[in-house]
């Protein structure tokens, strides 16, 4: 019989489409992907594909910024409720009334918003790449949305500037506290803690590495430490489980399941590949104002 995973390899190759697939998808879906990555790396896969068809096992801002970076492609999304909360805590109008207020700053938004807020903001920036975009902006003043979190984290790492951030946060790493993390080190005292900048400063101040995913997984996987305990979704821990056998993981919190990126099951996957849904469309002026906020941050890695 052929297996869900065989039909999608070989509809694949016939349409000439290529899957990327973020760390936080089921492992399942992580196999049949052409490419597996964080935000960053899924968008420079995008960028670099020769395939006609992307299908982005991820989140709805993630399949946007595919379609941004390849406007001539077929970009889908095989869970079209696939969304982020975070990303929906800002609005375009949220963003204009912040530049009037503040029209010496420039604007900065996490990679986690919609393509309607990247079109009104300067540069984008992924977690592993906020510093080095936040140094590179010549403005002293810098609006940063939607992320409290990553937005301390990015102004306690370049002091030289003002940040004026937006009061949005992931729901699964906001909600992380520092009693977990001190919980976790009583229960593990020989493990390191490694945690994603979407958590508190509370938290990024007890753990001994903050990084995006791709560097929380390639710190393990580096390191000749043996435990750890990790503070980002449940989906890095089960990688590092498949990837990295010798080494012991811990998820931090229970809590740091994210419904959203779950959404997508396999069956999703071939159906994205037999039907051709579900496409992401977007207005052609957001289109091109979105892609110069992308590329200005590709431009700087
Ligand atoms: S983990 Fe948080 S930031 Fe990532 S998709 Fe889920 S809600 Fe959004």
């Amino acid at each position: 019989m052929t297996s869900i995973q065989d039909k999608i390899r070989t509809l694949k190759r016939e349409k000439n489409a290529v899957i990327l697939a973020h760390f936080y998808q089921t492992m399942d879906i992580q196999e049949v992907a052409d490419h597996v990555g964080d935000s960053f790396e899924l968008a420079r896969r995008a960028q670099e594909t020769t395939g006609d068809t992307i299908v982005l096992c991820g989140v709805r801002f993630m399949a946007e910024s595919a379609k941004i970076l390849n406007p001539q492609k077929t970009v889908l999304l095989p869970a079209p409720d696939a969304g982020c909360p975070m990303a929906d805590m800002v609005t375009p109008e949220d963003v204009r009334a912040l530049k009037a207020q503040y029209p010496d700053a420039a604007v900065m938004c996490y990679v986690n918003s919609s393509a309607a807020v990247k079109a009104e903001c300067d540069i984008c920036c992924t977690s592993s790449s906020a510093v080095r975009v936040a140094k590179s902006l010549k403005e002293k003043r810098v609006i940063f949305v939607p992320d409290q979190n990553l937005g301390a984290y990015v102004a306690s790492k370049v002091p030289e500037k003002e940040f004026i951030l937006f009061h949005g946060f992931c729901p699964i790493h906001h909600h992380v506290a520092a009693s977990d993390v001190k919980a976790s080190k009583a229960a593990h005292p020989d493990a390191r803690v490694l945690v994603h900048p979407e958590c508190t400063m509370e938290v990024l101040e007890l753990s001994d590495y903050v990084g995006s995913t791709a560097g929380i997984l390639e710190y393990v996987s580096k390191s000749k430490d043996s435990e750890f305990i990790i503070g980002t979704e449940m989906g890095v821990v089960e990688r590092l489980r498949q990837t990295a056998p010798d080494k012991i993981v811990y998820l931090l919190s229970p809590r740091l399941l994210c419904p959203n990126m779950k959404k997508t099951r396999i069956e999703d996957v071939l159906k994205s590949l037999e039907n051709g849904v579900y496409e992401i469309k977007l207005p052609e002026n957001e289109l091109k104002d979105a892609r110069a906020c992308l590329e200005r941050m590709v431009a700087v890695q």
